[in-house]
């Protein structure tokens, strides 16, 4: 797919203004390649990704996008093929053991002894860090993510929600300040879905900086405070989720009209309406060529009064659909 990169203004300001960066990804490319004449492939072209401290960051794409490639190289899982990347200021190469430090990870598969229960699991994480006992904060831990009551059970008898939860737990065993989560929705039910997120929002609230990947777009919408849509390998838009939404040119109304009509009156063709009920007109405009004061002079000017107006809500979708030219194809 091509991708115009016309709308994407990597926050050059952000690094200039702000040295103090959770993450910086600049110029990452990645070539995973191919074995026993399989072809290479290029997973990640030119990435420049800036996460400010503090931040709720989703990385939002459809699968094969390059999300996964992203955070392995940040965790230490795969090397990259050129390009820098600093977690909490410390280069994932050079200075290795403090930028291993600095992040906790939450893989996507659920990979949790059974025999164990959660707070042996984080005794044990809490043990490979070399953290002595007085250091340790499995309790408060526990608390955080809703798993207190379950302390002693065996994590075979925990639901896939709690299992999620636990493995949050136990990333945040030494403190990151950076905590990174692929895909933590992906197949888990509606309310799970609820309840995991007021964990995750929760850690962030303590101050922990959070980078999730999902190719839900409304999980990026809800949670994330920033966003960066990345499409084969290529960052297409990053910023503010508001200022995302803000980049979307088409806006729709729905003018609720005194009474209903029978034809649409000849001026009014010009916004293309859709007559959505008798007494209804649904307009979607551009905002750089219309403002609505026009269209609803129109309304008037034609002999027709408003008795209400509804504006719909921009979406992610509605701007995701602009810069990659498709529907969400993750889902
Ligand atoms: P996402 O997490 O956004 O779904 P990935 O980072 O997993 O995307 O994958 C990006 C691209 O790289 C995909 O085309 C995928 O097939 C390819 N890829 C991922 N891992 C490997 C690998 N180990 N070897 C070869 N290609 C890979
Ligand atoms: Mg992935």
């Amino acid at each position: 797919m091509t991708n115009s990169n016309a709308n994407f203004d990597y926050p050059d300001n952000i690094l200039a203004t702000l040295p103090n960066l959770a993450v910086s990804i600049k110029g990452l490319n990645k070539t995973y390649f191919g074995q026993n004449g399989q072809p290479s492939k290029i997973a990640l072209n030119s990435v420049d990704i800036a996460i400010p401290r503090g931040r709720f960051f989703g990385l939002l794409g459809p699968n094969g996008a390059g999300k996964s490639t992203i955070i392995n190289i940040m965790a230490g899982l795969v090397s990259k093929t050129s390009g820098e990347v600093r977690v909490w200021g410390f280069d994932i190469e050079k200075d290795e053991r403090r930028a291993r430090c600095a992040i906790g990870v939450v893989p996507q598969e659920l990979n949790l002894d059974p025999f164990f229960t959660p707070r042996e699991i984080l005794e044990v994480q809490a043990g490979l860090y070399g953290l002595r006992k007085k250091e340790r904060r499995t309790e408060e831990i526990l608390e955080t993510v809703g798993l207190i009551e379950k302390a002693d059970s065996f994590s075979r008898a925990l639901s896939g929600g709690m299992r999620r939860r636990l493995l949050i737990a136990k990333a945040m065993v030494h403190s990151p300040p950076v905590l990174v989560l692929d895909e933590p929705t992906a197949g888990v039910d509606v309310e799970l879905r609820q309840t995991l997120w007021k964990s995750i929002r929760k850690l962030n609230q303590m101050g922990t900086t959070v980078l999730l990947t999902t190719h839900y777009l409304e999980e990026a919408e809800e949670l994330c405070d920033s966003i960066a849509i990345i499409d084969s390998g290529r960052v297409v838009a990053c910023d503010t989720t508001e200022a995302l939404l803000k980049k979307v040119d088409n806006k729709t109304v729905v003018l609720i009209l005194s009474k209903p009509i029978e034809t649409i009156p000849e001026q009014m063709k010009q916004f293309n309406p859709v007559q959505s009920s008798p007494n209804e007109l649904r307009i979607t405009y551009r905002q750089s060529s219309h403002v609505i004061t026009d269209i609803i002079s129109e309304v008037q000017s034609s002999g027709l009064s408003i008795i209400d107006l509804i504006t719909e809500e921009v979406e992610l979708e509605d701007i995701f659909m602009q810069l990659t030219g498709s529907k969400n194809k993750g889902e």
